[in-house]
């Protein structure tokens, strides 16, 4: 059973575009309309893993944890911490810190199992996101069954996962690990390390050490069919290789938007925020904007490694921002 949570300011905008997509993608079609009144938005899921259709495409959403991040003046840097916690009140969040949950998800197309990123390596990232493991074995899945690993960005919470810890070896060597050429290059050439920023050169260096080290990397250009009925798309500005990933089934389409919009609480009403993660603030925003209305305008579900879990919903316009509808577990 799928329920949509609608906050009141966004019930009217997003409803008729969240049925639609709902019935699109076969899920239950008496849609739960919960208001941001009466339900606060679980942080932590009832359950680790979730299974959604897009075609003949089985998608399992899988739980990796949370940060709970300290309010930070830095963390949006044209927004001040009173108007971020507004947004966070506003789409029926806490605002005791910044919740930043991690969903990885794996794509069984046919007999394949290809996953989107390799989660955050069991408290390599952060403490409370150690639970990849055992939700992807609860949802079926074992790891050994993953073919291809798709890339989105080299950040510790979407990469460490495919190091073991201390050792740095390699959890998936015999998967394919597929990204934008762009992104692997950015950080592997000769000098970058020493050109990044103090508190970013520790994770810079593993990254340099370890990944040139693997034989099973596959750099592609955008566009490129990275799994039958899957592209790359470029969506940079997050970092200078950052790729979405658009899944097609049928008629059926998924976006999968990785740190596009990351946490859509706070950029689907205020798009223009640039967060300190996004390496290039301007291009990042850019890129938000051209993707968001490309979801709309088509219709599409879309999925977020940080969105609530389990990390998928619906965009609508308002005004020149946007309004966002989360797929909530019931
Ligand atoms: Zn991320």
């Amino acid at each position: 059973m799928l329920t949509i949570s609608m906050s009141r300011r966004n019930l009217l905008t997003s409803a008729a575009v969240a049925a639609a997509v709902a019935a699109g993608f076969g899920l239950d079609q008496k849609l739960a309309f919960v208001s941001a009144a009466h339900a606060e938005t679980p942080l932590e899921p009832t359950t680790g893993f979730y299974k959604y259709k897009v075609g003949s495409i089985e998608v399992t959403a899988v739980y990796d944890g949370i940060w709970r991040k300290p309010h930070d003046p830095t963390f949006i840097k044209n927004a001040s911490v009173e108007e971020t916690k507004a947004a966070l009140a506003n789409a029926g969040l806490t605002t005791d810190f910044m919740p930043i949950p991690l969903t990885v998800i794996v794509l069984k197309i046919g007999d394949k199992h290809v996953m989107v990123d390799a989660g955050s390596g069991v408290g390599q990232w952060q403490a409370n996101a150690t639970h990849l493991p055992a939700n992807m074995q609860a949802a079926g899945i074992d790891r050994s069954q993953i073919s291809t690993i798709l890339v989105s960005h080299f950040h510790p919470d979407h990469v460490w996962g495919l190091m073991e810890k201390g050792t740095n070896a390699a959890v998936f060597p015999n998967a394919e690990l597929i990204v934008n050429g762009a992104e692997y290059k950015w950080w592997t050439e000769p000098g970058r390390v020493e050109k990044l920023a103090e508190g970013r050169r520790a994770a810079g260096r593993r990254i340099a050490d370890v990944f040139p080290t693997w034989k099973n990397w596959k750099l592609v250009e955008d566009n490129a069919e990275v799994a039958p009925g899957v592209r790359i798309l470029s969506a940079v500005g997050h970092t200078p290789g950052h790729s979405a990933f658009l899944v097609t089934s049928g008629k059926d389409q998924l976006m999968v938007s990785n740190d596009t919009m990351y946490v859509p609480a706070l950029l689907a009403p205020h798009p223009e925020w640039e967060g300190v993660y996004d390496q290039d603030g301007p291009e990042a925003v850019a890129t938000r904007g051209k993707l968001i209305d490309r979801v709309i305008a088509d219709k599409m579900m879309i999925c977020g490694a940080h969105f609530p879990f389990p990390g998928a919903g619906v965009f609508a316009k308002d005004g020149n921002a946007y309004t966002f509808t989360p797929v909530v577990q019931s």
